[in-house]
């Protein structure tokens, strides 16, 4: 059996679709939804990544700044212009490009942003708000991964076992949660896990967010599971894969996401939908004042 493919680009569509009509309704009620995007230091990837971010958002209607610093910046200075930014009416979500040089403290940094434009979902209290089920912005990625499984009809997890393997605070933490609070059982594995293999082969949902490349193979992988890669490793040759050996899996699973093509396009496509929501809250918090 060949696994069926999840074509994260066209759902990522669909999504923007969505966003773009509701950044449209609020900018008819001269609500135009806006994001801030602020790149310090000259990194290739991250000038890619904030480049297709400022460009999506165009696409969909939303108003977007992009700053840009050299890697020079004093953590000062980058404060005072989030803490602008935060005190900004025309600006609903602020993304900060992780990561960051190394002389500035990137959890001060996102604990600087007003937790209600923290659009990556990154602050403290949005992270606090997840743990404990209260609505707040989720972190894009592991939001993205979940719709993914909403669109194969996946909503109600219960009975079902899904592993995590990955435990970073961007990525596999919040995915975990999310899964959780869909009703999974969830398994979460790091580098300090003792054979792998036997738990991600009892995964009927499998997350691999690690970024070693293809470290999943077919014998890790139960048949019929949902394999989400969530992975972007360069090779040598300059392309690009996942965490999961593809070819091999695709043999195996039920389903599986390509990379690239798969959870990458939901990531921004979820950040434009945590714009377009902060956006509606703070426009239903000025309507109720
Ligand atoms: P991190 O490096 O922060 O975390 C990697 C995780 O993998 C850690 O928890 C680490 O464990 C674990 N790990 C490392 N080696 C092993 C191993 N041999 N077995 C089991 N677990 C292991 O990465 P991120 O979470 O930020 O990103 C993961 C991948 O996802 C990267 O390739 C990144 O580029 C990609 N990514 C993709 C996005 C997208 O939009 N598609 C968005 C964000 C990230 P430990 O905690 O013990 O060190």
């Amino acid at each position: 059996m060949t696994a069926q493919l999840i074509d994260g680009a066209a759902l990522a569509r669909h999504w923007r679709q969505r966003v773009a009509e509701r950044a449209a309704a609020l900018a008819q009620r001269g609500h135009r939804p806006g994001l801030a995007v602020i790149l310090v230091g000259d990194n290739p990837a991250s000038q890619v990544y904030v480049r297709n971010k400022v460009k999506a958002c165009g696409e969909t209607g939303i108003h977007s700044v992009l700053e840009t610093y050299p890697a020079s910046l004093g953590e000062d200075a980058l404060l005072a212009r989030i803490a602008a930014l935060n005190a900004d009416p025309a600006i609903h979500g602020i993304l900060v490009q992780l990561p960051l040089p190394a002389h500035l403290n990137a959890q001060r940094v996102i604990e600087a942003i007003a937790p209600q434009k923290d659009v990556d979902g990154f602050h403290v209290a949005n992270a606090g708000a997840l743990l404990v089920g209260q609505p707040a912005l989720r972190p894009c990625t592991p939001l993205g991964c979940m719709k993914m499984l909403e669109h194969l009809g996946r909503t109600d997890l219960r009975g079902q076992h899904a592993v995590v393997v990955g435990r970073s605070n961007i990525v596999g933490k919040p995915m975990a949660l999310l899964l959780l609070q869909a009703g999974a059982t969830v398994t979460i594995c790091h580098s300090g896990t003792a054979d792998l293999a036997r738990h991600t082969r009892q995964a009927d949902i499998l997350v691999a967010a690690v970024g070693k490349p293809r470290m999943i193979g077919a014998d890790m992988v139960k048949p019929g599971a949902v394999v989400l890669d969530v992975g972007i490793n360069r090779l040598p040759d300059g392309k690009l894969c996942g965490d999961v050996d593809f070819d091999a899996v695709r043999e195996v699973a039920g389903w599986i996401t390509p990379v690239p093509g798969g959870v990458g396009p939901m990531t921004i496509a979820m950040l434009l939908l945590n714009t377009v929501e902060a956006a509606e809250r703070a426009r239903s918090s000025c309507a109720s004042i």
